[in-house]
């Protein structure tokens, strides 16, 4: 057998990346357990508590759906199962545009309500557009991973149900890491992926549909078969998935639903909420000195797992990246039509504030380098 190349990987706590995080050792080696039936006993015990931690991660009393597919598969299946009817996109960047997309290609009449680049949606603006037209359902993201930008989900979800219309929710990185309460904010689904604030490998997705949005679901149709979330709530109820699940990533779930569990989600949210504080205050402080550091968000809309750094003229997203990484950390570049402006860190997941605070000064140290700043 011929042995892959050597590879270079990251050093443990110095992986920033707005997803895939970085996985815990004893996570990743949970994978490494035997095969076993997906339709056997020892595998519904596993799915029960699987279900259960999850449960708490998206406090609700629902089944929780387990894909073996990345974050966007539930993406589409939600579009999918929509009730008939033209769809409203809140569209905030680079993740709404991608619901609306699929919306489209899923040949759903989609109308887009545009929020500006760096803002969270305003509810009241939802409600508007929701009073202009009758909508089947709206789409929005909870936390615009391309530009750091948090929406009040509860609010736009009070405005969709009092129009009769389905709130469907991208919570990619917004679960785990930010305040999210699918029951109590009557969502119709709400969605997540395995490699963000669950800090778990890529290559599972996580969603939760109301007893109301799973009545539509049944009858939709061309909802097709992968993403049938009828189907997916069936299986879920018999602590099953309704294909062959990928066994290696549930193992390593089931083991970080664990930890999780043990921490606490509400102490979750609040070690994200304090990881994006300590960047909050790194780029205030930074742009006292380095006028245009600072973060794109304004204070209010600023995602607990995500910021996005805007940059001084002459300094791209790309130098910071390849400057944190000869320093050994790895952040992410800016995302879409930010790409050269910004870029992303990714403070979620396992990590802690010191651990932030180190990326954040080997980042500090590469703008003052390249603006002949001292430091
Ligand atoms: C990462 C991400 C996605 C896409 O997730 P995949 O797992 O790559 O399909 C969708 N929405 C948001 C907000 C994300 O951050």
């Amino acid at each position: 057998m011929t042995a892959p190349p050597p590879m270079d990987f990251p050093a443990p706590g110095t992986f920033f990346l707005p997803g895939p995080t970085e996985v815990r050792p004893e996570v990743l080696a949970a994978m490494t357990r035997p095969m076993i039936s997906h339709r056997s006993k020892v595998f519904e015990g596993m799915f029960a508590r699987i279900q259960d931690g999850l449960r708490a991660v998206f406090l609700t009393e629902r089944p929780v759906f387990v894909s073996t597919s990345s974050a966007t598969g539930f993406m589409e299946g939600a579009v999918r199962c929509a009730p008939d009817g033209p769809i409203l996109a809140v569209v905030g960047g680079a993740f709404g545009e991608r619901f609306a997309h699929i919306g489209r290609n899923c040949e759903r009449d989609v109308d887009v309500l545009e929020v500006p680049l760096g803002r969270g949606a305003d509810p009241d603006d939802v409600a508007r557009a929701l009073g202009r037209r009758r909508y089947a359902a709206v789409t929005v993201v909870h936390s615009e991973s391309s530009t750091g930008a948090l929406t009040d989900i509860r609010a736009v979800a009070a405005a969709a149900t009092q129009h009769g219309a389905q709130c469907l929710v991208d919570s990619v990185t917004g679960a785990a890491g930010a305040e999210l309460r699918v029951d109590e904010w009557g969502l119709g689904f709400a969605l997540t992926g395995s490699q963000k604030a669950l800090a778990l490998p890529p290559g599972l997705a996580f969603g939760v549909a109301s007893a109301e949005f799973i009545g539509h679901a049944a009858h939709a149709r061309g909802r097709g078969m992968y993403f049938d979330l009828a189907e997916f709530e069936e299986f879920a109820k018999k602590n099953q998935t309704p294909n062959t699940p990928a066994l290696p990533l549930l193992y390593a779930l089931d083991a970080q639903l664990a930890r999780v569990r043990e921490e606490t989600i509400a102490a979750r949210w609040a070690r994200h909420r304090a990881m994006a504080e300590a960047t909050h205050r790194w780029a205030a402080s930074l742009g006292e000195r380095l006028p245009g550091v600072g973060i794109l968000a304004p204070e209010g809309e600023r995602s607990p797992t995500v910021s996005a750094v805007t940059l001084p003229d002459g300094i791209t997203g790309d130098d910071v990246v390849k400057g944190a990484k000869a320093r050994g950390f790895t952040v992410g570049g800016g995302y879409g039509p930010l790409k050269g402006r910004t870029f992303r860190v990714g403070h979620m997941g396992d990590h802690t504030v010191d651990g932030v605070q180190r990326c954040l000064d080997a980042c500090a140290e590469v703008l003052a380098e390249r603006s002949g700043l001292k430091h």
